[in-house]
């Protein structure tokens, strides 16, 4: 017995360990010790020893439920009693100690039962309902927390209270019945409203409490608050109804299933399409409906869309109640829970589109016969044009045909003029030679040089005829240098005067600053007399001619406008008169050659064509003004020249013919035997050493071969290697070499645009010697110059 209680009141001063010690000393009877001084389990105890000083002890052990001892009962005395207990103290004792068992277990049950309760009171507060407990007069023996609060009570109010007074009359009234019921050993469950019309409701339950006995004793009363699931339900409840109003309104065929598929809803108008009975289509037997044809493949998207939760679309025949199938648009689109996302129901539809299909292959159909006839059009179309093309070519021929005998038309007038032109000219030169050579013959010398002077002139006049035809060629050889174009105009005033007549007045308007140009001096000269003589001829009852010179700037605008014009900075030279003008068919065709309205013998109508192929050849621009009655106004432009004016050579032809006086070596280089002839006479006449070459190969041979040779002249035209590339060899020989060139106009283009190096000179057949004999001298002295300084 080690942890074994004493019971009873322990005398004063017995120390806990003596108790036990005595405690140890009991059994199932009485064990007595008679004389705790004498017995050795106890002689040595203080208690016994010292005061109390204890002499006698009878322990019995309280016997526990389980046969356990509970403690001990002691009688202990100061006395010792040799005579020990009688039996009667003895039977005494043992009744007392199974009375004070009993009293032990008692006190020990009670303290249980009150632990209990507190922990299922606590539990029944922590539970989220309300929970009481009623006796057989329907007062309140229990309530939790919950319970009290619901009824907006205190907890201390609740308890002792009748559920009448708590719940009110009129919920009393109610739960009545099923208060009887639950007082007779039903449970009972029901849905209530709060009381106090709150709009909380509870779904409560009575639970009868039996006794071990199977006697009622009282009511277990438990409540839940389900106001949320309430309302959340009747939520759903309204949208339910609202998608069947909407449903059932709706034109199309509307259905639904459950997240398996299973169908379980079809609108009206899905009955009436079909004729089916109402719920004979549910779960699966729609599939029945839809034309065989597309059944399997409706099928196999349908469980394709129940797998994915992909949405639901084809296009389907569906039976009619009249057995007539027509097109029909299915869609269906899962309706997820909003939280887990889980599918819900299957909403879907079914729309006839029969009508419209139909619409559709006609369509397509329409649209082949379209393609058909488009083809067959295009065909027709790629037809027409073909033969367009056809006679567009015929035409393109027919036109070059024509061109070509407008050419010859022109070339038959061409060669018409020149040959009158050239049969007069003749017959003054031949005339005048024939005069002069009878007058030789007769031996009558003395007039002789009046006949050799009209001769000269007519020649002189063939030879500007020949000029004016090949400026029109453009194959005239030019000599373009940097020109001042005011310089020259300026130099033409007297000139221009004489020409013009004293009717006519001239006003010259020179630009400052003006650029330079780049170009043939003499033939702007030839030029701007032409435009002065056509002005002149437009004005037979005078008038006033305006020379203006200004900077001009053709930009890509303009340029765009015009053929063959390249933009940038220009020189421009204006000639305005005030005369009759040219209607717009003249200024078409007033650059054309042998375009005149002059009578004939008053104009060749080449100065314009001349005009023209000049400021070409010098990569300028013309263009011609004119308003009938007003006047006219011709605008050259030539390119502007950035580099310097070089030296005016000295005027040639008003010196005496120079002559050589230091035997300067010439090389004649010129294929045509009369001409060198002639030229290599000529130069010998003017003091000159001569050597004389047929053809460019002798020449060359010449030129790189040692000794003198001051100056070469050459043709243009040779047989075999040309004068210009007999030239070009020589120059790697004699770098400084000086030459006059000597050319028709069907040379000029072995001088490109005919801009020659220094050095070089050109001088065009036919010239006169005197001319021939100044430009010869003017090279040779520079060299001169050169040669005795250095
Ligand atoms: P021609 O002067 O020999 O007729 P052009 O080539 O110089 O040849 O001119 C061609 C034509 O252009 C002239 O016949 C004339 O009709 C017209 N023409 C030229 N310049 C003028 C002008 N300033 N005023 C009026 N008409 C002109
Ligand atoms: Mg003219």
């Amino acid at each position: 017995m080690p942890d074994a209680a004493l019971v009873g009141l322990l005398p004063p001063g017995l120390s806990p360990q003596d108790a036990a010690a005595l405690a140890r000393l009991a059994g199932a009877d009485p064990v007595i010790v008679q004389d705790l001084a004498r017995d050795g389990r106890t002689a040595d105890l203080s208690a016994v020893t010292d005061p109390p000083a204890l002499r006698f002890h009878a322990g019995i052990a309280l016997p526990g439920p389980d046969g356990q001892s509970l403690g001990t009962l002691c009688v202990l005395d100061p006395e010792a009693r040799p005579e020990g207990l009688t039996l009667r103290q003895a039977e005494g004792l043992a009744t007392l100690a199974r009375q004070a068992a009993r009293e032990i277990g008692l006190a020990r049950a009670l303290a249980e039962a009150r632990a209990d309760r507190d922990d299922l009171r606590s539990i029944t507060e922590a539970a989220p309902a309300l929970i009481a407990a009623l006796d057989h007069d329907e007062v309140c023996r229990f309530a939790n927390g919950n319970f009290s609060r619901w009824f907006g009570l205190d907890p201390s109010e609740t308890v002792g209270r009748p559920l009448r007074a708590i719940v009110g009359e009129a919920a009393y009234a109610a739960r009545q019945p099923l208060l009887a019921r639950a007082f007779s050993g039903e449970t009972v469950s029901f849905e209530a409203p709060h009381p106090g019309g709150d709009g909380r409701h509870a779904l409560v339950r009575y639970v009868p409490h039996r006794e071990p006995g199977g006697a009622i004793v009282d009511l277990h009363l438990l409540g839940v608050d389900i106001t949320a699931e309430k309302e959340a339900r009747a939520a759903l409840a309204d949208s339910a109804l609202k998608f069947r109003a909407i449903a059932e309104s709706m034109p199309q065929m509307v259905w639904s299933t459950l997240p398996d598929g299973y169908h379980d809803y079809y609108n009206p108008r899905w009955y009436e399409f079909t004729g089916m009975p109402d719920g004979s289509t549910d779960g699966e037997g729609w599939n029945a409906i839809f034309h065989p044809a597309e059944q399997p493949e409706a099928w196999r998207r349908w469980r394709h869309s129940l797998a994915t939760g992909e949405p639901y679309e084809i296009e389907y025949r569906l039976r009619r109640h009249d057995g007539i199938y027509r097109w029909v648009l299915g869609r269906a689109m899962p309706i997820r829970d909003p939280r887990t996302g889980a599918i819900e129901r299957w909403f879907g539809t079914c729309t006839d589109i029969d009508d419209q299909v139909r619409a559709r292959e006609t369509l397509a159909r329409n649209r082949e016969v379209l393609e058909a006839q488009v083809a067959e059009r295009t065909a027709a179309l790629a037809e027409a044009n073909a033969r367009l093309t056809a006679e567009m070519e015929e035409r393109a021929r027919i036109e070059e045909a024509l061109r070509q005998s407008q050419k010859m038309e022109a070339v038959g007038q061409l060669t018409g003029g020149i040959a009158h032109d050239f049969n007069n000219l003749l017959t003054g030169i031949v005339g005048s030679l024939d005069l002069m050579q009878t007058r030789i013959n007769e031996g009558r010398t003395q007039n002789l040089s009046r006949y050799a002077g009209l001769a000269m002139a007519s020649a002189q006049r063939a030879a500007a005829l020949t000029h004016r035809l090949l400026a029109f060629a453009r194959r005239q050889p030019l000599e373009a240098r940097a020109v001042d174009a005011n310089r020259l105009v300026s130099s033409m005033d007297e000139l221009l005067r004489r020409t013009l007549g004293e009717r006519v007045q001239l006003e010259v308007v020179v630009a400052g600053g003006l650029w330079l140009t780049l170009c043939d001096p003499n033939q702007l000269e030839n030029a701007i007399l032409n435009l002065a003589i056509n002005a002149r001829d437009a004005m037979p009852d005078g008038g006033r001619l305006t020379i203006e010179t200004a900077n001009a700037h053709l930009d890509d605008a303009y340029v765009a406008s015009e053929i063959g014009v390249r933009a940038g900075q220009y020189v421009c030279l204006c000639v305005s008169d005030t005369g009759s003008g040219m209607p717009a068919d003249v200024i078409a065709r007033a650059f054309d050659p042998f375009f005149t309205t002059k009578a004939m013998g008053e104009g060749t109508g080449l100065g314009l064509s001349m005009i023209y192929g000049f400021v070409k050849q010098s990569d300028g621009h013309v263009r011609i003004y004119s308003e009938v009655g007003a006047g006219t106004t011709v605008k050259l432009y030539l390119p502007r020249h950035r580099g310097r004016i070089a030296d005016e050579p000295a005027p040639e032809r008003d010196l005496p013919v120079p002559r050589a006086e230091h035997g300067e070596t010439v090389l004649v280089v010129e294929d045509d035997a009369t001409v060198r002839a002639l030229i290599g006479e000529t130069l010998t006449d003017l003091g000159y050493r001569v050597i004389e070459a047929p053809d460019g190969r002798t020449g060359l041979r010449l030129l790189e071969s040692p000794g003198r040779i001051d100056l070469v002249v050459t043709d243009v035209g040779l047989p075999g290697l040309n004068g210009r590339r007999m030239i070009d060899e020589a120059l790697a020989a004699r770098p400084d070499l000086r030459v006059l060139f000597i050319t028709g106009y069907a040379e000029n283009a072995a001088f490109g645009n005919g801009h020659l190096a220094p050095g070089m000179r050109m001088i065009t057949k036919p010239f006169a010697i005197d001319a021939f004999a100044a430009k010869v001298r003017a090279m040779i002295e520079p060299a001169q110059e050169r040669r005795r300084e250095g």
